[in-house]
């Protein structure tokens, strides 16, 4: 019998996406204005497919504009590169994200280099990964960022929490590291090298899986009363052909000890794309100098 909060992603993705829609009203009926992202996919991967097209959904939704290219997987590395480099200069682009993963041939370090910083709103080029890291003003990758929406709507004050984060990856553990630093939590990065990680995740009054290990961290090893985070998106075979999505974390088992937890699917997946859309909307105001609006 599951006793922990179940935290609500689909409403709160929800919430902040209406809240989005109407700043971005608002800052056209000011400023006349339509902030802009656009969405690079190279190749044909069914599950990139479906994450830009519902990218480009959610973008028209909130009233900005959506532009999308759809490259072939043979395109050329210097290709993209000069897409990224025309998306750089036009002034009616306020966001470029090139999906990922790209094909093999292409140097995925080279292209989110070649991003102009300002219109980074994956967050994960190097200036923007050190000016989170150094506590400036940055635009931070979406996963980790919806994260801690969720953490945050599940107490009152993550100050003074020990944080664990199973994963150290630069798209989602280490940024989560940092936004959770800068929340006073003290925190601990596992990986795959860590001893004794139910010790570890034991300690935790915070936990944010991010492994990609259907249900890896145990129900068990879940301290009473911690806010359980988790990011991971497995799909595991139930039989009869059928599948089903999993998180990183024995949800039910997790569940009797946490005092809040996100299930999965509905839990981090949908602030994804929000949080990309708020990212956007802030991209777009700093390149104006224009005051974020609250959202
Ligand atoms: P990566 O594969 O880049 O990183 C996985 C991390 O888990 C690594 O740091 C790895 O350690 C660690 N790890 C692997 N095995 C173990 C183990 N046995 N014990 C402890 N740590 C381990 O994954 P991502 O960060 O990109 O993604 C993680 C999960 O989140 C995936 O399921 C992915 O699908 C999901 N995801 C969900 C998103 C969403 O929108 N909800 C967005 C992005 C990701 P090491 O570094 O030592 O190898």
């Amino acid at each position: 019998m599951a006793t922990a909060h179940i935290i609500d992603g689909k409403a709160t993705a929800e919430q902040l996406r209406v809240g989005i829609a109407k700043a971005v009203a608002s800052l056209a009926a000011e400023h006349g204005f339509m902030p802009g992202l656009a969405v690079v996919l190279v190749g044909e991967d069914p599950a990139s497919q479906v994450y830009v097209r519902s990218k480009g959904k959610q973008t028209a939704e909130a009233g900005m504009a959506s532009f999308e290219h759809k490259l072939p997987a043979c395109t050329g590395e210097a290709e993209l590169l000069a897409l990224v480099d025309k998306l750089n200069r036009d002034p009616a682009v306020d966001g470029i994200l090139v999906q990922l993963p790209l094909p093999k041939h292409i140097d995925c370090k080279k292209v989110i280099e070649a991003i102009d910083p300002a219109k980074d709103v994956d967050g994960f080029h190097p200036l923007n990964a050190g000016r989170l890291a150094t506590g400036e003003r940055a635009l931070v990758p979406c996963t980790p960022a919806g994260c801690l929406i969720l953490a945050k709507s599940a107490a009152t004050s993550l100050a003074g929490m020990n944080a664990v984060i199973v994963g150290r990856s630069n798209i989602v553990g280490k940024p989560m590291a940092q936004l959770l630093l800068g929340q006073d939590c003290t925190v601990t990065i596992a990986h795959s090298r860590t001893r004794d990680l139910p010790a570890v995740v034991g300690g935790a009054d915070l936990v944010v899986a991010a492994v990609g290990r259907a249900e890896m961290i145990k129900g068990a090893w879940i301290k009473p009363g911690a806010i359980v985070i988790d990011v991971g998106i497995n799909r595991v075979e139930v039989g009869g052909g059928k599948s089903r999505l999993v998180g990183d974390v024995e949800y039910a088992a997790a569940a009797e000890r946490a005092s809040a937890i996100t299930p999965v699917p509905g839990g981090v997946g949908p602030m994804t794309i929000a949080c990309l859309l708020r990212n956007t909307l802030e991209a777009a105001c700093a390149r104006r100098g224009i005051a974020m609006p609250e959202v």
